[in-house]
């Protein structure tokens, strides 16, 4: 893994070496400019004495100023060398060439600047034109710029050393001042949205509160179901438990046994169909739930559905209907049943006798889809209730819907169904009156033929 301390490390190493060096050319070049200019005044405050000398007294003792370190020749207009501080003046060669001598003859002053073959000295010259028409040459041998740079180099290395530990120490300090704030985040996590951060890990509070949020609301909704189920388990068991225990202790006249069996057997069936509605939720729950969706014509569904409500339409008085025309919509067979008999069976068992319960599949004009449609002429539903029906146990009025075997999970499920369809659910229902919900299908995709959904359906 990366460490940020290693990243922050090289950073600074890298900034402060890049810093060092501009600054030590920069300083290495202002200090030879200045070294130079004190060199060649030097010289020309030599040139300003001898010359002053030489002038008053042609015979004037040049070797008086031999322990300074500057070399003095004096040379004849044509180049030959009269004087010469440092060595035998006989056996040098004619100086006429040597530039600053040239430009001293010229213009009464000159000035050159040679290096030596091995770089590590430079020598200065300042020649001037004396009245006579001889020249006085005064010369500084000093330390080449080159040599002085790498006499620094070592104190430049030095200081880099020092500035790659100083960058540890730093980046330590900086990493942990800087994660700082963040392990208080990660050790308060509850308070996060109290603590004062800097404004650059506000988004990360932000999505952490968020996803907290998120996190608590679904632990809520998880208590609340596990709540609930429990109690709509407890409810049957302990009407079986009791009628058991009743006979158990020949409390049962053997005329009443069948009586409570029936009773039990009607328990049991109520949490075999809990059961069931639970485990297909959790079915639908799966967010990498596998669907084998397909062509299948609504109308055949909604009769087949309608069929097996005949009976339930029955015992309560209420006539079934079946209007429309065949219409394909992509889905799962199983699903789609469940999801019409889910609300058919709700049709009838909050309907009023001598109601009517209506099935309508059809064309839906806007998207080219199909709308499924389940009105009934039953007691309807209250606006402030209308919002709340699809949640999980949810239930306007208990005891009617225990008594005709409802769960509370209905709606539930099928709103799960309509979901994993793509559809879209509505409902309209006025206290009273009826209700009508209907579910839009989106259009059947173009890519799948028309062979093949003759063959499916
Ligand atoms: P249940 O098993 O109780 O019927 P559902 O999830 O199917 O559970 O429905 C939730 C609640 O919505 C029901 O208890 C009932 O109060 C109300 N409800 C559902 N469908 C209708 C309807 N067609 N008419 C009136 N009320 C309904």
């Amino acid at each position: 893994m990366n460490s940020m301390k290693s990243r922050i490390n090289k950073s600074l190493i890298g900034m402060g070496v890049v810093t060092m060096v501009i600054t030590a050319i920069i300083c290495l070049l202002s200090l030879s400019g200045a070294y130079i200019h004190h060199v060649q005044m030097d010289m020309e405050v030599m040139a300003d004495i001898l010359c002053d000398g030489y002038e008053q007294d042609h015979q004037f003792n040049f070797s008086q100023f031999s322990n300074y370190d500057m070399r003095i020749t004096l040379i004849s207009p044509e180049g030959a060398v009269l004087y010469e501080s440092d060595a035998n003046a006989d056996t040098m060669d004619n100086h006429l060439e040597r530039p600053e001598v040239r430009e001293a003859l010229e213009g009464g002053t000159g000035d050159a600047h040679r290096e030596s073959m091995t770089l590590s000295v430079d020598t200065y010259y300042y020649a001037r034109l004396l009245h006579d028409g001889n020249i006085l040459r005064v010369s500084l041998e000093t330390d080449s710029i080159f040599s002085m740079y790498t006499n620094v180099l070592w104190g430049l290395l030095g200081v880099g050393c020092l500035i790659v530990m100083v960058s540890i120490v730093f980046s330590m300090l900086l990493t942990k001042k800087m994660m700082e704030p963040v392990e208080t985040m990660a050790k308060q996590l509850d308070h996060v949205g109290e603590l004062s951060l800097y404004k650059e890990l506000r988004p990360l509070s932000d999505a952490l509160m968020a996803y907290q949020k998120k996190n608590s609301e679904l632990e809520k909704l998880r208590q609340d179901f596990t709540a609930n189920v429990s109690h709509e388990l407890k409810t049957p068991l302990t009407t079986i438990s009791g009628y058991a225990e009743m006979m158990e202790n020949g409390m049962v006249k053997d005329a009443d046994v069948p009586g409570c069996a029936e009773k039990i057997h009607k328990e049991a069936g109520r949490m075999l169909t809990l059961i069931g509605d639970i485990l297909e939720l959790s079915r639908l729950d799966e967010p990498e739930m596998v669907k084998d969706l397909r062509p299948v014509d609504l109308y055949q569904i909604a009769s087949r559905c309608l069929e097996s409500a005949e009976l339930l339409a029955q015992r309560h008085e209420v006539t079934l209907a079946l209007e429309g025309s065949s219409h394909q919509v992509l889905g799962e067979e199983g699903m789609l049943e469940e999801l019409v008999a889910n609300l058919c069976d709700n049709g009838i068992r909050y309907n009023k006798p001598k109601g009517k319960v209506t099935i309508r599949v059809k064309a839906d004009p806007q998207t080219d889809g199909t709308i499924l449609e389940v009105q009934d002429t039953g007691i309807g539903i209250s606006e402030e209730h209308q919002r709340r029906i699809f949640e999980r146990f949810y239930r306007v009025d208990k005891g009617r819907s225990r008594e005709t075997g409802g769960t509370g999970l209905g709606l539930a499920i099928v709103k799960h169904i309509v979901q994993q369809h793509g559809a879209q659910i509505q409902m309209k229902s006025a206290l009273g009156e009826g209700t009508c919900i209907s579910v839009f299908f989106p259009p059947l995709p173009e890519d799948i033929d028309s062979e093949s959904l003759k063959s499916r359906t």
